[in-house]
């Protein structure tokens, strides 16, 4: 139910001596930055954005909506792919925007673990450890924007959770505030706690619609000591997917990533990106870059890799392979790996599919799905490439070059059906990585299991009665 106008000029005066006056902007035109999510797709409305800079203030701006019965919608660095941070038009919820909540509270170097504000951008916080000398490795193109709190609302992943995990897995403990106001600290960050429940875990990929997450501890790493990077060209997956797990027995699991580009992929990021060289001369379908790192400076694990891909291409199971010669040659490698989303944009229109598949079952599907595209509109450009090492594929689909952008975007749903039903036959996921947010909300009831649906809702209303916490995301209507 809105506010009627007096009461939201009372209620945004509430706000105002919270956070302070300028921290709660409710003008149209300069909110509007924070209503409109980064592909375009969806755009929101807001009573207002309002910025706390404590966690204190978060609780009072949540017991405030809470007795006036305002719905909250919490906003990182906006560059979730999924809608999960825009509010839905109408709905008279505040933006909640953690960016003044960033201050990095704790480095603890001897313990392994640092203590985080939800608004730290996470290339900060792989700063704060690096000053350190330690790693946190969560990393992804986005993360010079993405904060700590968002990616704990979407679980993120990115280029390093083969070796070190999700977002989840980095995680040691986490401060909430409810949708009641009250605040659950569990920062501890002990590393035996069998008290009962999980709790951190309710939060961490729940996109803001459990609770405000406001503060994080997070594990650090030994930094490496040691990088090899390699740039493999393979003619099919299974062979690629063979490699890799060769690959991580003989390094007893030194490889922290694995990523995969496919031929157009390649080719997008060759024409946008005059900074981007191939780095094999001939064209191949498929690539992979691989990266082994070592903590330590006693083991040959360029040797190793070296003899891996050179048993590799005496088997003919690889076509070809360079090795960087330096760091600034495996950068090299990488930028091309980054550019890619980039370049897709430039391609015109894409429909985006962030799936996720048993290893063991993602050449079969990625064969049994391009003919399927192809039938349909043989002109369309699989733009393929992900995290092959988590059975993570971006299956993008690019417009053909002579479509109109619009009418072929307007076959979303038609393109999601087919890719999503195979994903299902191979027993994968429909939401690898971003998440549900807006986006995939009647996918999610189309394909999550009416056991596991019913069990979300039980917990959303345990948790959040009023339905406060970021209303019309992830959980699909009640039918
Ligand atoms: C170029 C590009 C590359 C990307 N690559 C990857 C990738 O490799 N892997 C990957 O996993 N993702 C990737 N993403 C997606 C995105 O960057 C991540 O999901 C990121 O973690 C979102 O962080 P954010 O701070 O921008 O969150 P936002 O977009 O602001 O919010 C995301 C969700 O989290 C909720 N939320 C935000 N802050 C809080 C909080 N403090 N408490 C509770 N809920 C909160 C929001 O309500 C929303 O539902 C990429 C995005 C882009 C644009």
């Amino acid at each position: 139910m809105p506010l009627s106008s007096a009461g939201s000029a009372e209620f945004l005066q509430t706000l105002r001596h919270q956070v302070g006056q300028k921290h709660v902007i409710s003008d149209t035109l300069t909110m509007a930055d924070w209503m409109v999510e980064p592909r375009n797709l969806f755009t929101g409305e807001a009573l207002a954005v309002v910025r706390p800079a404590t966690t204190s203030e978060v609780v009072a701006v949540v017991k405030s909506c809470a007795s006036a019965g305002v719905s909250i919608v919490p906003q990182g660095g906006n560059s979730g792919l999924c809608g999960g941070g825009t509010p839905i038009p109408e709905n008279h919820s505040i933006l909640l925007s953690l960016s003044r909540l960033n201050r990095i509270r704790q480095v603890n170097p001897a313990n392994n673990s640092l203590i985080v504000e939800a608004g730290c951008i996470i290339a900060n916080i792989q700063q704060a450890a690096e000053q350190a000398d330690r790693l946190f490795p969560l990393s992804f193109a986005a993360d010079g924007t993405a904060q700590i709190g968002g990616a704990i609302g979407t679980n993120a992943g990115g280029t390093n959770v083969l070796r070190y995990g999700n977002t989840r897995d980095l995680v040691r403990g986490l401060e909430v505030v409810l949708p009641n106001g009250d605040l659950l600290d569990d920062l501890s960050g002990l590393r035996k706690d069998n008290t009962g429940y999980d709790l951190k875990n309710l939060f961490i990929g729940a996109e803001g619609t459990l609770g405000v997450v406001t503060a994080a501890n997070l594990k650090l790493f030994a930094p490496p000591a040691q990088r090899h990077t390699a740039w493999v060209a393979i003619n099919n997956l299974a062979n690629g997917i063979e490699l890799l797990a060769d690959l991580q027995q003989r390094s007893d699991g030194a490889v922290s990533g694995c990523e995969l580009l496919s031929a157009t992929s390649l080719e997008f990021v060759l024409r946008h990106r005059p900074d981007c060289r191939t780095p094999l001369g001939t064209i191949h379908p498929w690539y992979l870059l691989l990266e082994l790192t070592a903590s330590n400076h006693y083991e040959s694990t360029g040797q190793l890799l070296e003899n891996c891909l050179a048993d590799f291409l005496q088997k003919g199971k690889v076509e070809d392979a360079l090795i960087a010669q330096s760091l600034t040659q495996g950068r090299d490698f990488w930028r091309i790996r980054e550019a890619i989303p980039e370049a897709q944009k430039l391609e015109g229109g894409s429909i985006k599919h962030d799936i996720s598949l048993p290893s063991e079952n993602l050449a079969a599907f990625v064969t049994d799905t391009l003919p399927l595209l192809h039938q349909q509109l043989s002109a369309i450009r699989p733009c393929i490439f992900g995290h092959l090492g988590d059975g993570n594929l971006h299956f993008n689909l690019s417009q053909p070059t002579a479509m109109d952008e619009a009418e072929f975007i307007g076959q979303w749903e038609r393109f999601n059906r087919i890719v999503h039903d195979q994903v299902d036959k191979f027993g994968g996921s429909i939401s690898a990585e971003h998440g549900i947010g807006q986006l995939k909300r009647q996918e999610l009831a189309r394909y999550k299991s009416p056991v596991a649906l019913n069990l979300m809702r039980q917990i959303k209303r345990s948790i959040d009665p009023h339905n406060l916490m970021n209303p019309g995301k992830v959980l699909p209507d009640d039918e």
